[in-house]
C-alpha cells in the first residue's frame, strides 16, 4: 500500500493505494513494477496492515467528517481493477475495518462532542447499482428501486431502507451481510469479480432545539462507493451477459470520470453531465458545488498487471 495525495482544503483529493503482491502473483513469478517515488514498496502482507488501513483513512476520508456535520456533502470512491483491493479499503475485514466503519466511528464521536442544543440523526443505506439498476442491499427482496427528485430538487432513492444510528459493531455486521448480497460473477480474469457498484449512503440530519421544538437546520450526505472492477471488458474474454455488464460498467465509470474531470476544470468549460449513468445521477448533489470528492485508485504492484495499472493511473490523472 502506498498513498499519495493531500487532503487539506481541496475539493478533490486523488490517492493511490498499491496492494502487496498476492500469493498467486508470487507463484506466477511476478515482479514488482510499481514503486512509490520516495520509498520502496515491500511485499508486506501482515503485521503493518492495521496501521496502513488507518493511514489510508486518515489521509483521505477523515477530514470530510467536519464538513459533513457542518452540512457539506461528500463522496469517496474506490476505483480500480478487480482484485486490487477496493473492497479491502472500503469494507475491510473483521480484523482490519475499512473506511466505512472508521468513518462512521469517527462521525459518531464527533457528534458526541458537539453542543447539546444541536441534535444529530445519522442514517445509513446500502445499495448496489448493477446493469444500471438499483438494488437495496439491506433489503434485497424489494426489487429494483428508482431515483426521484424530492421537493427540494435533491435526488433520492425511492423506497430504500434507512437504518438510523447504531454502533460501529452493528454497522460492520450489517455491511458484511449486505456485501454478501452483491452481484458477483466469476470471469476469466478473476474468480469473484464485482460487477456492481456498492454504495454506502450516510445521511446526517442536524436539528436545533428551540424552546423544546426541533427544527431542521441542515442535512448532508456522504457517499462511500466501492466501484465495479474497471478492467476492460475485452480483457476478461466476456461474452453475452458478461459483456453487457462490462458495457454498463464502462459507461458509468466513464460518466463518473467525465463529471470529475469537468468539475476539476479550473476555469472555462464547467458543464457537468450527470445524466449519462445511474451512478452519476445518484451523486448529482454530492459531486461539485460545495461538496468534496475523494478518489482512491487501486493497483497491483505486479508486472503482469501493467496494462490495468496504466489505465487506472490514466483515469486518476485525468480526474485531478
Ligand atoms: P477488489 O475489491 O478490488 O476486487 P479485494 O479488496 O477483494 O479487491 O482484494 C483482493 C484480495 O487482496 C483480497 O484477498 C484482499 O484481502 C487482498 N488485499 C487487497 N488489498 C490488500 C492490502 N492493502 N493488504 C493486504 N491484502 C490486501
Ligand atoms: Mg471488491
Amino acid at each position: 500500500m502506498k498513498d499519495t495525495g493531500e487532503s487539506k482544503d481541496h475539493q478533490l483529493t486523488v490517492a493511490l493505494r498499491i496492494r502487496p503482491l498476492s500469493d498467486a502473483e508470487l507463484e506466477e513469478g511476478a515482479t514488482i513494477i510499481a514503486h512509490k517515488l520516495d520509498e520502496q514498496v515491500r511485499p508486506n502482507r501482515s503485521h503493518r496492515s492495521e496501521k496502513r488501513g488507518d493511514e489510508v483513512y486518515r489521509s483521505t476520508t477523515k477530514c470530510l467528517i467536519e464538513g459533513l456535520i457542518s452540512g457539506y456533502n461528500a463522496t469517496v470512491f474506490a476505483y480500480g481493477p478487480t482484485g486490487c483491493g477496493k473492497t479491502y479499503t472500503m469494507l475491510g475485514t473483521d480484523r482490519e475495518p475499512g473506511i466505512y466503519v472508521r468513518t462512521l466511528n469517527d462521525l459518531f464521536k464527533a457528534i458526541e462532542e458537539t453542543s447539546d442544543d444541536m441534535q444529530y440523526n445519522v442514517s445509513m443505506s446500502y445499495l448496489e447499482i448493477y446493469n444500471e439498476m438499483i438494488r437495496d442491499l439491506l433489503n434485497p427482496s424489494s426489487g429494483f428501486l428508482d431515483l426521484r427528485e424530492d421537493s427540494k430538487g435533491e435526488i433520492q432513492v425511492a423506497g430504500i431502507t434507512e437504518v438510523s444510528t447504531i454502533n460501529a459493531r452493528e454497522v460492520m455486521e450489517l455491511l458484511m451481510k449486505g456485501n454478501k448480497q452483491r452481484t458477483q460473477e466469476p470471469t476469466a480474469a478473476n474468480q469473484t469479480s464485482s460487477r456492481s457498484h456498492a454504495v454506502l449512503q450516510v445521511g446526517v440530519r442536524q436539528q436545533s432545539r428551540c424552546r423544546d421544538i426541533l427544527q431542521e437546520v441542515r442535512f448532508a450526505r456522504l457517499f462511500m462507493i466501492d466501484l465495479a472492477g474497471s478492467e476492460r471488458a475485452s480483457q476478461t474474454q466476456n461474452r453475452g451477459q458478461r459483456l453487457k455488464e462490462g458495457a454498463h460498467i464502462n459507461r458509468s465509470l466513464l460518466a463518473l470520470g467525465n463529471c470529475i474531470n469537468a468539475l476539476s476544470e479550473k476555469n472555462g468549460n464547467k458543464y457537468v453531465n450527470y445524466r449519462d449513468s445511474k451512478l452519476t445521477r445518484l451523486l448529482k448533489d454530492s459531486l461539485g458545488g460545495n461538496s468534496r470528492t475523494v478518489m482512491i485508485a487501486h493497483i497491483s504492484p505486479a508486472s503482469l498487471a501493467f496494462e490495468d495499472s496504466r489505465n487506472t493511473l490514466t483515469y486518476a490523472d485525468r480526474a485531478k
